[in-house]
């Protein structure tokens, strides 16, 4: 009976003792504490016992409080030895071993190893990519160090690990709401949040009526940002629209000039409301009511409008929306290199669901709860694909189209979002990609290729007429066969 009290107070000793080292306080340290928090994390296990290892009454204060009553050796021992001061103990692990390991695993292995000087502290870091709880930083005595390197017992080993504070309850009035208009082959979204809002591209030219009548029955009479995705006329045209109907703050466009119509029409609006254009920088973040906003590219320039596409990562609350504009998988890529956390619970999905957007890596990085497909009915494009479809099905996405649902409504209360469309609320999103159109691709015809940015146009389109003699090619072939050899089609001409 003595020994299993005794035995139980050892492991009363290990818990607290545990519980002073892996506890939520900001920074914890491993030194003997007399009063030790009373409960100890779950999941924290014990060492295993050993036979040959008495516990040393020094390292266990609180052993002391009921010592034990005979001389038989403890068969429930810490593995923490004790060395004598004047020899050297050996790190366990090597600085880039500790990287990225769950921080308690970290202060084990360096408690076990006999260091009595740990101490891990828990920072927010500047990446978002680092998994919560885990080791981004640590050095002995200040110093980078390699598994083996010798130090006293007491060298003082510092330890950041991540820790993401919850976010910030959002106001009691707040609201957040987006409005996927439905503009045919285009996109067009409009962003409300505690009565500010956003418009991220306005469709065509054709669709500035749309987006006029729309801005005119939702009373939205001002625009703190109005967005230009990229220069193609199905994400600027009709914002033409919207300037006529709203004022605005802040225009933001990856470029300040690009040789169409659409995009002179844009810029000639602003300059009526007296506003210039404003290329975001990576990185640049800005609040739109309690909703935090962040640009997270275009990383790098491209000849190719669709990889200039500004996307936009908007956290409300604990969930999170992601704007693709037209980006492609070069840009997805960039994006996802530099770092970003694009994580999303709903996805508007990049480039009308063309398989030159949404790669797996990309969907997988993201993995939305929700996605939406701004597509045209019937379009010459094949969009969505089946390619895309099939990759949303596979990561279990709940698909939403404005070619079958119209325009689709997205609320959020900053935990869970909802969804209500205009028709067709329960249409299956996941079959029937787009047919490919009207333009018989298994007929041949003339085309004009632009080999630089794998782009393909019709004979009369401007753009085909401004391709560089170096990088333009005349072929006569099929659709099919230009897009198996990796051209796109063109975004105006629409080939
Ligand atoms: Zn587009
Ligand atoms: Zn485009």
């Amino acid at each position: 009976m003595k020994n299993t009290i005794r035995l139980l107070a050892v492991l009363l000793a290990l818990c607290l003792l545990l519980a002073g080292c892996v506890g939520s306080e900001p920074a914890v340290t491993t030194q003997p504490q007399s009063s030790a928090p009373s409960s100890a994390p779950s999941g924290t296990t014990l060492p295993e016992p050993t036979q040959s290892e008495p516990v040393p009454e020094t390292t266990q204060p609180t052993v002391t409080t009921q010592p034990p009553e005979t001389t038989q050796p403890v068969t429930v021992a810490p593995s923490r030895p004790t060395e004598p001061q004047n020899t050297t103990i050996k790190a366990p692990l090597s600085q880039e071993e500790c990287m990225g390991q769950a921080y308690r695993t970290v202060v084990r292995a360096f408690l076990d190893a006999g260091f009595s000087g740990v101490h891990a502290e828990q920072r927010t870091p500047d990446r978002h990519d680092i998994p919560g709880g885990t080791v981004y930083g640590i050095t002995i005595n200040g110093m980078p160090f390699a598994a083996g390197d010798e130090f006293q017992p007491d060298a003082e080993v510092v330890l950041q690990y991540a820790y993401y504070p919850e976010p910030e309850e959002q106001p009691d009035d707040s609201s957040f709401r987006i409005d996927f208009i439905d503009v045919g082959q285009a996109d067009a979204a409009l962003i409300r949040c505690d009565g500010e809002s956003m418009l991220i591209d306005g469709g065509n030219v054709g669709d500035s009526n749309v987006i006029y009548t729309y801005l005119q029955k939702q009373g939205v009479t001002h625009l703190d940002y109005i967005v230009c995705t990229h220069a193609h006329e199905d994400h600027v045209g009709g914002l033409s629209g919207a300037l006529n109907y709203a004022t605005v703050t802040t225009a933001f466009s990856p470029v300040t000039s690009y040789s169409s119509k659409a995009f002179s029409n844009f810029k000639n609006n602003l300059g009526k409301q007296n506003v210039d254009i404003t290329i975001p920088k990576p990185g640049t973040e800005f609040d739109l009511g309690s909703a935090d906003c962040q640009v997270i590219g275009p990383i790098y320039e491209s000849d190719d409008p669709n990889n200039t596409s500004i996307v936009i990562r908007i956290e409300y609350g604990q969930t999170s929306f992601l704007f693709t504009g037209d980006a492609e998988t070069a840009e997805e890529n960039d994006i996802l290199d530099a770092g970003y956390d694009i994580g999303c619970t709903v996805l508007k999905v990049g480039h009308h669901g063309s398989d030159t957007s949404t790669s797996y890596r990309w969907l997988r990085q993201a993995s939305p709860e929700y996605a939406v497909i701004s597509v045209g009915t019937g379009n010459s494009y094949g969009h969505p694909t089946e390619t895309v479809l099939s990759r949303l099905r596979d990561a279990d996405v709940k698909v939403y189209r404005t070619d079958l649902q119209g325009d689709i409504i997205c609320t959020s209360d900053g935990k869970t979002v909802t969804f209500t469309t205009n028709r067709n609320q329960n249409a299956d999103t996941l079959e029937g990609a787009g047919a490919g159109g009207n333009h018989g691709s298994s007929e041949a015809h003339d085309y004009v290729l632009n080999t630089k940015t794998m782009k393909f146009h019709d004979t009369t389109c401007s753009y085909g007429q401004k391709i560089s003699d170096q990088n333009r090619k005349e072929v006569t072939c099929t659709r099919d066969e230009l897009i198996d050899e990796g051209y796109s089609p063109c975004g105006v001409c629409k080939p």
